[in-house]
C-alpha cells in the first residue's frame, strides 16, 4: 500500500489525535500528491553506532578547544588578583578535560566490548541527558541528518543497556507498541486494552500479544507519548522494550531514564504512521535479554 493510494482526509485524520498535525500532513499531501501516489517510501532503519561515536570525539575535540580558550584568556587577568589563581584556574579546567575524555574513552569501551567496564548505567544517563543534544548539533555541523544520529543513539543506549546486564520479572517487563502497527481499517479499539484484538493476524498485534503471552511480560500500545508516560506511570515496570519510530524512542528513552530501554526501530514500508511492522525475532531477543535466564 503505497500512501494516498485510496486514503480520503478522514483516513489521515483519524491517524492524528491533534488537528495541527493534520493540517502539516494535508498540506504536504497537497503539494506532492502525485508523487506520493507513486513513491514507495523507503525508510530502512540503518543505525550505526560508530556515527555517534565520531561525533562524540568530534565534540570532545571543540570542547577542548573551548577549555583551551577558557584556560589562556583569562590566565594573564587572574595573574593580576592572585598569583595562585592562575594555577587553581588551570587545575580545573584539567581536571574538566581528563573527565571528559576519560568518560568518553569508557563509553567507546563499553560499547566495543559489549559488557560493562564502569558506571554502564550512569553512562546511558549522562549519554541520554547531555550528550545526545551535542550530538544532534555536531550532525548538523558535519551534515548527518537528526534521523541518523537518532538511530545512532537507540543502538548506543541498547549496547550500554545490554551491557549492564540488567534483569527483571516478567511482570516487571513492559512491551509497549506504538498505535500505528495495527492495521489501519481494523475497527477494533486496542489502546486501553490491546487484549480486545481478535487475532485475525492482520496485523502484527497478533504475534506480539502471543509473544508477551509466552513470556508472561505486560503489552500496551500508545497512540503517543502522553499515553506511553501514563501507562509506564500505572503498570511501573522495572525494564521495558519499546517498539516505535526514531523521534519516539529517542524522547521515550530520555524520558523514562532510570528505567533501562531497549529501543526497537519499527518498519515503516507504506511510511511513517501507517500499517508500521516491527521484527518480531528483535522483539524476542530484546525481551529474553530481559530476562532471568532461567524463564523460557
Ligand atoms: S490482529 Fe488484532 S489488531 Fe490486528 S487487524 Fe486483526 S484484530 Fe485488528
Amino acid at each position: 500500500m503505497k500512501i494516498g493510494a485510496g486514503m480520503t482526509e478522514n483516513h489521515l485524520f483519524r491517524l492524528f489525535t491533534r488537528p495541527e498535525e493534520f493540517g502539516e500532513l494535508n498540506s504536504l499531501l497537497r503539494t506532492t500528491n502525485s508523487s506520493l501516489r507513486t513513491k514507495e517510501v523507503n525508510l530502512e532503519p540503518t543505525p550505526k553506532k560508530r556515527i555517534f561515536i565520531g561525533l562524540l570525539v568530534l565534540t570532545c575535540l571543540i570542547l577542548s578547544f573551548f577549555t583551551f580558550l577558557l584556560w589562556y584568556v583569562p590566565l594573564v587577568g587572574l595573574k593580576n588578583i592572585h598569583s595562585s589563581l592562575p594555577f587553581l584556574y588551570s587545575l580545573i579546567l584539567a581536571i574538566f578535560v581528563f573527565f571528559m575524555f576519560s568518560g568518553g574513552l569508557l563509553l567507546i569501551f563499553t560499547v566495543l566490548r559489549g559488557k560493562d567496564i564502569l558506571f554502564s548505567q550512569r553512562l546511558r544517563g549522562i549519554v541520554a541527558k547531555i550528550l545526545f543534544p551535542f550530538m544532534i548539533l555536531m550532525g548538523k555541523i558535519v551534515g548527518v541528518s537528526k534521523e541518523k544520529v537518532q538511530q545512532s543513539f537507540i543502538e548506543l543506549n541498547n549496547h550500554l543497556v545490554r551491557s549492564n546486564h540488567h534483569r527483571t520479572r516478567p511482570g516487571r517487563l513492559l512491551l509497549l507498541l506504538p498505535h500505528c502497527i495495527q492495521d489501519f481499517d481494523c475497527q477494533i479499539k486496542i489502546t486501553g486494552n490491546i487484549k480486545n484484538c481478535e487475532g485475525c493476524g492482520k496485523c502484527e498485534i497478533k504475534d506480539l500479544i502471543e509473544l508477551a503471552d509466552q513470556y508472561q511480560v505486560k503489552i500496551a500500545v500508545a497512540t503517543g507519548g502522553t499515553l506511553a508516560r501514563r501507562i509506564i506511570v500505572e503498570n511501573r515496570p522495572e525494564a521495558i522494550v519499546a517498539v516505535a519510530c526514531e523521534l519516539d524512542l529517542t524522547s521515550g528513552i530520555q524520558d523514562t531514564y532510570p528505567i533501562p530501554v531497549i529501543g526497537i526501530l519499527n518498519e515503516r514500508p507504506f511510511g511513517p504512521c501507517i500499517n508500521t511492522k516491527a521484527d518480531i525475532q528483535k522483539v524476542k531477543k530484546a525481551l529474553v535479554d530481559f530476562l532471568e535466564p532461567s524463564l523460557p
